[in-house]
């Protein structure tokens, strides 16, 4: 049987969207995950249980006032129903049964919930049963901080268990949004080639929020599921290798383009980098977007010079280590891109290879794509790199070859951008 939002939910749903979403930063995530206790996982799951279904509130509500009557479409519908319900599995979560005297330490202090919506896990957990409290890092109003390693009862971890797989579930069930949405904009972009710049912002902001939800979960989960491993912090790599990453992204594109044009040996990618680099980032963003942009150049160099050539022009990958910033520079000879079609290729329907055909029931896992031809490898490489503070540019020079530059923010301690 269909899903169907109830007027009851709704009213929920409009009052959660009244509560700003609170971005968390990369540095954040690494200070907070490191050797988690069970206290400390709780009161992850105490934050994710806040603030998951407010960032979910929010995309119901935008899905609801789409410009020209586009909430009515079944797959904008489909979508929705799919948030609603995740909204509704967060908010029905029982509060966990803990013992009188946890309760009464852990709702000691309530600072924290001054501004936290009704029906929510309302319990604090601010304080340890020492008292003692780490070093917190300040989030909006409230605070996600470790706490001290106790007899935590067989409740507290018993409740992480049950909301992570409750989160991973949710997780599972939001997979086909981003090629479900995109039939939206391809259908826009049918009836027009003008650049709809009210579908482009909410299509930024919904798959920035989408990134900024699927990387709490994935965190939780892994804080909550995977044994500790010196270099990661939940998905987080402390020592990510840049070369390393380079490379392999370079092979698995070079495999696929050899597999889609039938070549025997894809053009060349050089890296020029530092064997040593390294720096904290989240390897599978860092991958996605490598890929992403190397694909694009060996499509551009392929497809400039045919498949029936004894060498291609090698693509070069060059690395530049700065204060701020690590960049990584794609460079390719494949021709380049008309100026006018610049601001084309940000959009999420752009390309100029086959349209790939968009089945709503096609699930697509995050990190896997077709050589090209959904239109959205830019402008959701862009996000992916934004999310943490960096960039992405890309520079053409119409009738030789593209430049793109990748900026990955080593501070890593922008806020999410959630607005
Ligand atoms: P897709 O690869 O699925 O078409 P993208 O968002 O990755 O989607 O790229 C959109 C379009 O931008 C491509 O179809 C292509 O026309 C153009 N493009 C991207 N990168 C390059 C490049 N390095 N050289 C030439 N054209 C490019
Ligand atoms: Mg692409």
């Amino acid at each position: 049987m269909a899903y169907r939002i109830t007027s009851q939910l709704y009213e929920k749903i409009k009052h959660f969207a009244r509560f700003p979403p609170t971005g968390v930063s990369l540095r954040q995530m690494v200070m907070f995950g490191q050797n988690p206790s069970q206290g400390t996982l709780l009161r992850a799951t105490q934050f994710l249980a806040d603030e998951l279904p407010i960032r979910i509130a929010h995309r119901v509500k935008e899905l609801d006032n789409l410009p020209h009557n586009l909430s009515e479409m079944p797959s904008i519908i489909k979508v929705k129903n799919w948030y609603a319900q995740s909204f509704e599995d967060l908010v029905n979560f029982p509060k966990p049964e803990l013992p009188p005297i946890i309760r009464e330490k852990l709702s000691a202090n309530s600072a924290e919930q001054t501004k936290l919506p009704d029906n929510v896990p309302n319990f604090s957990i601010n304080l340890t049963n020492s008292g003692k409290l780490k070093p917190s890092v300040p989030i909006g109003h409230r605070y996600y901080s470790n706490i001290d390693d106790l007899d935590w009862p067989p409740e507290v971890r018993y409740y992480n268990e049950k909301f992570t797989k409750l989160i991973e579930a949710i997780k599972r069930r939001h997979d086909p949004v981003v090629t479900t949405v995109g039939i939206l904009e391809y259908k826009q972009h049918k009836k027009s080639a003008v650049i709809d710049t009210d579908i482009q912002a909410f299509l930024d902001r919904f798959y920035m929020s989408r990134i900024g939800i699927r990387m709490l979960i994935g965190q939780h989960v892994a804080l909550n599921r995977l044994p500790s491993r010196s270099d990661y912090v939940g998905i987080i790599c402390t020592k990510t290798n840049i070369a390393q990453t380079v490379q392999d992204a370079a092979d698995n594109a070079r495999f696929i383009c050899e597999e889609y044009y039938g070549l025997f040996r894809a053009p060349e990618i050089q890296t020029y980098c530092p064997h040593d680099l390294i720096f904290t980032y989240v390897p599978t963003h860092l991958s996605h977007m490598l890929f992403e942009l190397l694909k694009n150049s060996l499509r551009a160099v392929v497809e400039l010079f045919g498949d029936d050539v004894d060498e291609y022009p090698p693509i070069r990958v060059i690395v530049a280590e700065g204060k701020e910033d690590i960049t990584i520079k794609i460079s390719d000879e494949g021709g380049g891109i008309p100026r006018s079609n610049i601001p084309l290729v940000w959009t999420y329907m752009y390309t100029t290879a086959e349209v790939q055909k968009l089945d709503p029931d096609f699930i697509d896992s995050d990190f896997k794509a077709p050589m090209a031809g959904f239109g959205y490898g830019l402008p959701i490489s862009r996000l992916y790199a934004r999310y943490f503070g960096g960039d992405l540019k890309l520079i053409s020079m119409e009738g030789f070859g593209t430049d793109v530059y990748l900026h990955l923010n080593r501070i890593s301690n922008s806020d999410e951008p959630l607005h």
